[in-house]
């Protein structure tokens, strides 16, 4: 999603684009995600809630968080960097780096959608934050109010309990509170990013499928990305946007700050035979399970996880098993044995919950990733942000906080 945003909005300033991805389109964490694009939710990682939690959380094999209990310094210091910061003050200070970012994201989004080249759209409509204990609402209530003084607006009611069903028909009766969110969106992701990658072939950009970049050599004729097994593509800039596996080739460029792969699950199940079709995305924010409808698929995404596992470690399928178990009371009318699609993807998160947008200590050597949760709803905006960058020479102000040398 990251690189072929990138690539849109550089080519809506007049830039010739080259995408060079390794596998194919899509193949990285931006395929089976929940595809929220939620800048309302869009908030840091790190609060305290979460230090809270994460303590419970690694005495809990079955839990959504799950840290294995192995030898990485390199993953203990970042845990513990990472939990340095899950205080009051920390969040807002990266909150309000990010605001700029939520703010833009569904005009970036509107902007892209101006394409008559690209064949996809995002849904609209309530995202569901469902409840099995009512006062569990109130974690989610106190952080739409931190979310609000942070600046961003916020458009949410409770639903009586009479309606709930209404809205989110395969919860089951042990829900007994429910918050409607407004104003957000969602896609299929896996399709959306197939549909952006047409847009950018239709504009006259190349897309090289398998092409494995193994580093970059500067030269007289511009920066030569050499890849492995094919010839060389000469570009004059270069912009790294390789997901979860951006320290491989970013880090000698001087981009420091540490980023690991925070991976998440997912898996399909049939949409309800009868009448019950889901049509907005829902969420068990105590159980950090999402639901999505993936549009006329016929099928509903469940997901969930944060695992610090390699980035390319197998899918482990007791992770998998675990949001079965999790979903099971919460869900009626679902078969959750009956699945499809099981993934793990890698979500590039950066220690201080900020994304890593701009140019590196290398000339013409660019970078843009790190967004962690939040890559679907906050790539396009900080794509054209940083093509508007590239293309004057001016860093906006919301590219500040995210320089990738911080
Ligand atoms: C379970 C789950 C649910 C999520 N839900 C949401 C959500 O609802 N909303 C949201 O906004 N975000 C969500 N996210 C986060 C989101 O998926 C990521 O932030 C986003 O996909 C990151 O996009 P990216 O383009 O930076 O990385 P990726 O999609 O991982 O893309 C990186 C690409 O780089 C390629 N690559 C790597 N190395 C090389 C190389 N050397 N040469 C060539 N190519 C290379 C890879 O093959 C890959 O295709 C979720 C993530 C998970 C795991």
């Amino acid at each position: 999603m990251v690189g072929l945003s990138t690539a849109w909005f550089l080519q809506q300033r007049g830039v010739r684009v080259t995408v060079l991805e390794r596998s194919g389109v899509a193949a990285g964490a931006s395929w089976g995600n929940a595809g929220w694009i939620t800048p309302a939710m869009a908030i840091p990682l790190a609060e305290p809630a979460v230090l809270r939690y994460g303590v419970k959380a690694l005495l809990d094999p079955s839990a959504p968080l799950h840290v294995p209990v192995r030898v990485d310094p390199g993953l203990w210091s970042f845990l513990l960097r990472f939990a340095a910061r899950c205080t009051g003050r920390t969040w807002r200070k990266t909150m309000a780096a990010l605001v700029p970012l939520n703010v833009q994201a569904l005009d970036a989004y509107d902007e892209l959608e101006t394409d008559p080249g690209l064949s996809v759209r995002l849904s609209g409509g309530p995202i569901i934050a469902a409840f099995r204990e009512g006062d569990h609402a109130d974690g989610l209530l106190a952080e739409f109010e931190h979310i609000h003084e942070a600046g961003l607006e916020l458009d949410f009611s409770e639903v009586p309990v009479g309606q709930i069903r209404d809205l989110a028909p395969v919860v089951s009766s042990e829900v007994s509170r429910a918050i409607r969110i407004d104003g957000q969106r969602f896609m299929n992701p896996a399709e959306y990013v197939a549909g952006l990658a047409d847009a950018v072939r239709a504009r006259g950009g190349e897309i090289r499928e398998g092409a494995d970049v193994r580093g970059l050599r500067h030269g007289p004729g511009g920066i030569a990305v050499d890849l492995v097994g094919a010839a060389p593509v000469l570009a004059d800039a270069v912009v790294l946007a390789t997901g979860a596996w951006l320290p491989t080739l970013a880090r000698q460029y001087g981009v420091r700050t540490s980023l690991r792969a925070g991976r998440g699950y997912s898996f399909s199940v049939a949409q309800p035979e009868d009448e019950r079709t889901v049509r907005h995305p829902i969420y068990f924010p105590h159980e950090r399970i999402v639901c999505t409808p993936l549009g006329d698929t016929g099928r509903i995404r469940l997901g969930g996880t944060m695992e610090f596992q390699p980035t390319d470690a197998p899918l482990a399928v007791p992770r998998i098993e675990s949001i079965v178990a999790n979903a099971e009371p919460l869900i009626e009318g679902l078969d959750l044995s009956d699945r499809q699609d099981q993934w793990v993807g890698a979500r590039p998160v950066t220690v201080d919950g900020l994304p890593l947008v701009g140019p590196t200590n290398a000339p013409g050597v660019w970078v843009h990733g790190g967004h962690g949760m939040w890559g679907m709803c906050q790539g396009p905006a900080t794509a054209r942000l940083l093509a508007e960058q590239m293309t004057t020479g001016t860093t906006p102000a919301a590219l500040r906080p995210l320089a990738p040398t911080r």
